[in-house]
């Protein structure tokens, strides 16, 4: 079972959206024939711990030098293939969460999904520049007035399940979230966006934030590491992303993965 990546701009839904997918896919799994059922995982820099400072090479914080060597980066993607390899296989769906902006780290797990002989798509959360800014800047509105995640509840991050034992997703095919998307997005009718008075992710620091929209590289369904390619934009109707999550499905468990030959 495949590998599902996505992408977009800093603070355009990505998370929002891929929590979505995973309640759908839940559902979808729960109510497939598919014996033994199918894992399903989420992987974001949430799960694995990954702060937003190291994507932070924007010139005004950063001598040329370390931009250079990138190194934090570097570490961070390290960890996340590894979390996404530890899992992968035909019987694993995995939902990889975050920017995922560079071609070449979005051909690197292609490549592995190859090796694990499992399919892949990307999905590209749209959303205008514009738009994704004022959500960073509202975040960093919310941590000077000192209401982010330090002084809240339970942050909502899902459940790693690659991060746990292997046991522990066979019982309900993987499908599990330590704690629970926002209610209704269990639903294929109603899949909304949670509220801000939820949001308690941290913000990133402004030029850090310019600087990932300059360097995103916006995938290309040309090319076979980004194709199938699905978009979700910012103002899709819950009908809308229903069918995408339905069309993703079927891409990557329904009849149009056996169109995908191994040697792809
Ligand atoms: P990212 O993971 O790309 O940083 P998030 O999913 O965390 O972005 O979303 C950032 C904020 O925008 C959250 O407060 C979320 O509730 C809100 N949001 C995301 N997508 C939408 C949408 N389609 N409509 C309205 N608000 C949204
Ligand atoms: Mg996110």
């Amino acid at each position: 079972m495949p590998l599902i990546i996505i992408t977009g701009l800093p603070t355009s839904g990505k998370t929002t959206r891929a929590r979505q997918l995973h309640a759908y896919l839940a559902d979808r799994i729960a109510s497939s024939p598919q014996n033994p059922p199918y894992r399903l995982h989420l992987i974001s820099d949430q799960t694995q711990d990954i702060s937003r400072t190291v994507y932070d090479l924007s010139p005004t914080e950063l001598p040329a030098h370390v931009r250079s060597a990138n190194a934090s980066e570097k570490d961070a993607r390290a960890a996340l293939y590894g979390a996404v390899k530890r899992v992968l296989s035909p019987r694993d769906v995995v939902i990889l969460d975050g920017l995922n902006y560079i071609k070449g780290w979005r051909y690197q797990l292609y490549c592995e999904a190859k090796n694990a002989r499992t399919p892949h798509c990307v999905v590209q959360v749209g959303c205008s520049v514009e738009q994704a800014r004022q959500v960073n800047e509202a975040r960093l509105a919310r941590r000077a007035a000192g209401t982010t995640s330090q002084s809240t509840s339970t942050p909502p991050a899902p459940a790693d399940t690659a991060s746990s034992s292997p046991t522990d997703d066979t019982e309900n095919g993987g499908a599990t979230m330590a704690t629970e998307p926002p209610t209704d997005t269990k639903t294929e009718t109603n899949p909304q966006p949670e509220s801000d008075e939820n949001d308690n992710e941290d913000p990133y620091t402004p030029s850090n934030w310019e600087n990932l929209v300059y360097r995103y590289e916006e995938p290309n369904p040309m090319t076979r590491w980004d194709s199938p390619l699905f978009t979700l934009i910012w103002t899709d109707t819950p009908s809308q992303i229903t069918t995408t999550f339905s069309q993703i499905w079927d891409s990557i468990a329904g009849p149009a993965r056996k169109l995908i030959r191994p040697n792809q």
